[in-house]
């Protein structure tokens, strides 16, 4: 099975691919609602492994990188309301700040009471690490503080073991991935690199901008020919989307991707 990662939820998109529009958000929920698809967390899913949604059955773990504001006002309610459940990866040391890697501007992050209270209610909330290095560049010791200082204040916050990791940018190796487990973590959100990932390993897809629900849930989809049938099923979604169409496969591009 396949996760699905967005970064923010927005009422009015803004000009950034990783924002994404909150009545397709809300359309995904209802159809992965309505057929029991929106499984569990990244931890959950790797403690039940190999049984974490079965083959021939659509289901997905949703992610939230960065732990932006917009999480909290747009997507957070809506989770709430249809109890689905999501691991948010926030960003350690920008919780409450304002901040920014990302060329389009500068971001509003959750802060600790904020975080405190979604992680209450049942999200699974992960290191995205402290300033959202990209690990693979670090020495040793950088690394490992990115990753124990992340690990403890999200502990601090919340109260809870924190088990899993997304790695910045979706950067990650072999060195980088013992670091965490020698940090304590048992899983991670790999978003590129998933012909090498371990089992613990979630493999996550983006959702971007431009993505039809159709498109998701295709993605995400283990059996093509289900898929198919789905995407007919979820035609009536497609009203108001955009003409223009963005190509599946990822493409680096400045400025469009914060994962
Ligand atoms: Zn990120």
């Amino acid at each position: 099975m396949a996760g699905l990662l967005f970064h923010s939820i927005d009422v009015k998109p803004k000009f950034n691919m990783s924002s994404f529009p909150l009545d397709k958000f809300r359309a995904l929920l209802d159809y992965l609602k309505r057929n029991n698809a929106a499984a569990t967390t990244v931890s959950e899913c790797g403690m039940r492994n190999a049984e974490c949604g079965t083959q021939n059955a659509l289901s997905t773990v949703i992610t939230f990188d960065d732990g932006l504001l917009s999480f909290y006002e747009n997507a957070y309610p809506l989770l709430e309301e249809k109890n689905i459940k999501v691991t948010l990866f926030p960003v350690a040391g920008l919780l409450g700040k304002t901040g920014g890697w990302d060329v389009m501007g500068r971001t509003s992050h959750i802060s600790a009471p904020v975080l405190r209270e979604i992680a209450s209610t049942g999200h699974e909330i992960g290191s995205h690490s402290l300033t959202h290095a990209n690990l693979v560049w670090l020495d040793n010791r950088e690394l490992m503080k990115e990753l124990r200082d992340s690990k403890d204040i999200l502990e601090d916050v919340t109260g809870m073991p924190v088990k899993s990791l997304s790695f910045p940018f979706g950067s990650w190796n072999r060195r980088v991935w013992d670091a965490a487990k020698s940090a304590g973590y048992l899983y991670a959100a790999a978003y590129r690199g998933h012909r090498r990932a371990p089992t613990e390993m979630l493999p996550v897809l983006g959702a971007y901008r431009f993505d039809s629900v159709e498109d998701i849930i295709e993605r995400i989809s283990p059996n093509p020919s289900i898929s198919k049938t789905l995407a007919g099923i979820m035609s009536h979604f497609s009203k108001g989307t955009p003409i223009v169409k963005f190509r599946k496969e990822y493409v680096e591009f400045p400025g469009w991707q914060r994962s």
